[in-house]
């Protein structure tokens, strides 16, 4: 790098000033809706946000994999989206575009709200089948109806499980301890599905961890695994910046384990939703989720280059 060349210096609102989308492996896209929510709005803003805090990772080698995504990641920019429109229309387009993409790319979406996660599924399950879930968040989104709504950013696991677009005994949440009746937030665990609140992972870190990661691992197996990640998993201390915050949370060090170890699964693809860059203090927020992006990210190249991850067991 030259004077002048440090990506923060680059500005392009591209994620890790990667290049343009062409022929990439790897394409991240923005999906910039946040009409769904229960709260405070502003997860449209996500994408940009995760976008300029990533230019801080510089040229994006990882301490762990080794590998940078900026040889085989291009940035598809945000989908186009209608802004007024019902919800399953915005649906609608949101999983043409995903579809189009993922035709030809392994993917990564910024949100956004939740609700984007179920076109985002719709098109996954058209492409790779059934589908593994793994679900980050301090919500269950298992509700049934949304304050009266069919539905939103709190009801898209349940819809996802009733669609089949799933499997329920291979959905595995992560990260949950928000308020609400027993039927929702233990939904999953009901249908066979496997469930680590926060309290349960209190004061669980680093190898400590193995034994849920085992578990994980062990459930999902081969299948073709979605991971989304919702960034309230996190600890309000960790990322403010959401429209939906619960105090007692995962800590990033937690989340960073998780994703570095599950990275031998045969994922097929991620977002990282609920960024709202409007609460956020000092980009704690995006930068943690640009840093969990971009964990996954060097994860999956390095598993494509080396045919196995090192420190996989
Ligand atoms: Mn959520
Ligand atoms: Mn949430």
């Amino acid at each position: 790098m030259g004077i002048g060349q440090f990506a923060y210096a680059n500005n392009s609102n591209r994620f890790l000033a990667a290049a343009e989308l062409t022929d990439q492996r790897f394409a991240l896209c923005g999906v910039p809706y946040d009409g769904a929510v229960t709260h405070r709005p502003g997860a449209r803003f996500g994408p940009q946000e995760i976008r300029r805090a990533s230019l801080m990772l510089c040229d994006g080698i990882h301490p762990l994999f080794g590998v940078s995504p900026l040889a085989h990641l291009g940035d598809a920019h945000d989908m186009r989206l209608p802004n007024a429109s019902p919800l399953p229309q915005v649906r609608a387009q949101i999983e043409a575009q995903a579809a189009a993409l993922m035709a030809s790319h392994h993917c990564v979406f910024l949100g956004g709200d939740h609700s984007v996660t179920l076109p985002l599924l719709r098109a996954a399950r058209a492409r790779y089948g059934q589908l593994a879930l793994i679900h980050f968040d301090a919500h269950c989104d298992t509700w049934q109806d949304h304050f009266g709504e069919p539905s939103g950013h709190g009801t898209w696991t349940y819809e996802a499980l009733q669609e089949g677009l799933a499997s329920p005994a291979h959905t595995v949440q992560i990260g949950l301890r928000s308020s609400g009746e027993r039927a929702a937030t233990g939904y999953v665990r009901d249908q066979g599905g496997l469930i680590f609140t926060a309290r349960e992972l209190r004061g669980i870190d680093g190898a400590a961890l193995q034994p849920v990661i085992g578990r994980i691992r062990e459930r999902i197996g081969e299948r073709p695994c979605y991971l989304t990640l919702d960034i309230d998993c996190l600890d309000p201390a960790f990322a403010p910046g959401t429209g939906t915050p619960e105090p007692g949370g995962l800590t990033s060090s937690q989340v960073l384990t998780l994703l570095e170890e599950l990275a031998p699964l045969n994922l097929i693809g991620m977002d990282c939703v609920e960024v709202a860059p409007a609460y956020d203090h000092a980009e704690l927020t995006s930068l943690a989720a640009a840093t969990l992006v971009w964990t996954y990210l060097c994860g999956q190249i390095a598993k494509s280059e080396s045919g196995k991850l090192d420190h996989a067991a």
